[in-house]
């Protein structure tokens, strides 16, 4: 499966501490990631991850990108809603690319949580049916 990886500033210690306690999981998937936060947790966790643009930079956009090819099967972005961010309609674009393409997504950690235990039990397979590239 191909997971998209994001973090907010205030969030990206809690990201980097979500994937090294999930690294053996993560490590059998294929990881992107914008800039920094693929930075921090690549850094922290020896995962391998394809790291795009920071997201004030494009790097959102990029993910977008991929979603609206179906490359992504699963989005963690952990956002911080009490920051407001000058490229937050791009963000906002990419949550509705993942309606649109039916993209498991968490927007925090809570969520994170059941999504990746749900990806280890096998119960996101149904994503490589409707997109077996
Ligand atoms: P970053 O981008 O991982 O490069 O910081 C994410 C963001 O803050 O939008």
């Amino acid at each position: 499966m191909n997971i998209a990886l994001i973090a907010h500033d205030s969030k990206k210690e809690l990201m980097v501490q979500f994937c090294i306690a999930y690294c053996g999981i993560l490590s059998r998937h294929d990881l992107c990631a914008t800039g920094t936060t693929g930075k921090m947790v690549e850094q922290a966790t020896g995962l391998t991850i394809q790291r795009y643009l920071s997201g004030s930079q494009g790097g959102d956009q990029q993910i977008s990108a991929r979603i609206s090819c179906n490359e992504i099967d699963l989005l963690l972005f952990f956002r911080d809603p009490l920051t407001p961010k000058p490229h937050e309609p791009n963000e906002r674009d990419l949550l509705r690319l993942c309606d649109v393409h039916n993209i498991p997504v968490a927007t925090n950690i809570a969520t994170a949580e059941a999504l990746i235990h749900a990806l280890e039990r096998g119960d996101l397979d149904w994503r490589q049916l409707v997109n077996p590239a």
